[in-house]
């Protein structure tokens, strides 16, 4: 028989305010669901006390954490390394703590964009696609990032503040082997004929304004386009209903999260867990 520890191997996230983020339920549950002896911390943690956290998560052997908002750009001076993608996408969600070398060595991962890209792969490869994103925030930059490098043709930002759209269409243009292009929010806008994914990365629609919908002529939209929204509560926005509608093929926010946190799980556990106890355990916490 195994020899029993009663310590945990650690992991967890730092944010403010950490209380509306549901990750914790669902690392927990696929952690238990695949018999490890893991932990998921969701710990409070505002801007100045940032250094001291990941210098307490070092001396107390965390495996990693993951970083919210306000510390996705901020923890990156804390580091030692970036993956590709974190790289050009300049901010980091997933630390992962090496020890493998003996001392420890702080690499930072966004795994956001990728969590996004696997949960499209089933229903759309990105290669050789034309991609349309609402938004340039965080989210719209990392998805952009990551669709682009797994092998979509153009990306096409559209945003109601120019500058932050431009910005990521030449971040796009300028890292990525994709074109960016950023298009202005003009109202009941045209998507462009020959887009196959079309994604809604901003926050309309989010409890509890979920009355709120993005401003797209939604007839404009061909029927082969996949139509995916990032807004996690609720699940099934207005955006996705009438994609729906008008025959699309839809992915909602619940994939992103769940395949981000699978990912995160592999990096710091090196295991696949289980993306259906996650997805059910977020379907009960949003009760549906
Ligand atoms: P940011 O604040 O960085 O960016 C918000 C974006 O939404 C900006 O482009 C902003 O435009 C746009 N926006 C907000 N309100 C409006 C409006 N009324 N009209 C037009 N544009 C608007 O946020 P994030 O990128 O971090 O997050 C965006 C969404 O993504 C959130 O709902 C978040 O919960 C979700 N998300 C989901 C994840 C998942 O796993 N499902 C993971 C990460 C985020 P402007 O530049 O003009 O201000």
């Amino acid at each position: 028989m195994a020899e029993r520890t009663f310590c945990a191997e650690l992991t967890g996230s730092f944010s403010t305010s950490a209380g509306q983020n549901p990750t914790v339920a669902i690392m927990e549950a696929a952690f238990a669901d695949a018999g490890l002896h893991y932990r998921y911390i969701n710990c409070e943690v505002p801007p100045e006390s940032l250094a001291d956290a990941v210098r307490g998560a070092i001396a107390m052997g965390w495996r990693g954490f993951n970083c919210s908002i306000p510390h996705k750009v901020a923890v990156i001076e804390h580091l030692d390394e970036l993956a590709e993608s974190a790289s050009i996408i300049g901010a980091v969600n997933t630390v992962v703590i090496d020890r493998s070398s003996g001392s420890p060595r702080l690499i930072g991962e966004n795994t956001d964009g990728q969590g996004f890209v696997a949960s499209l792969r089933p229903v759309r490869d990105p290669a050789g696609q034309h991609a349309v994103i609402l938004g340039a925030g965080g989210a719209a930059r990392a998805i952009a990032v990551e669709v682009a490098l797994a092998g979509a043709l153009s990306i096409t930002i559209v945003n109601r503040t120019p500058e932050r759209g431009e910005a990521v269409a030449d971040l796009v243009d300028a890292r990525t082997p994709a074109a960016g292009r950023y298009l202005p929010w003009t109202p009941h806008l045209h998507v462009p004929h020959g887009t196959g994914i079309l994604i809604n990365a901003t926050n309309i629609g989010f409890h509890p304004h979920q009355d709120a919908t993005p401003d797209v002529d939604m007839a404009t939209v061909d029927p082969q386009t996949v139509v995916a929204d990032v807004v996690a509560n609720p699940p099934e926005t207005n955006f996705l209903k009438a994609a729906a509608a008008q025959g699309c093929t839809t992915l909602d926010g619940l994939g992103m999260l769940v395949n981000q946190a699978l990912i995160n799980a592999r990096l710091w556990t090196g295991r696949d867990l289980s993306g259906a106890v996650m997805r059910r355990e977020l379907e009960g916490i949003f009760g549906i």
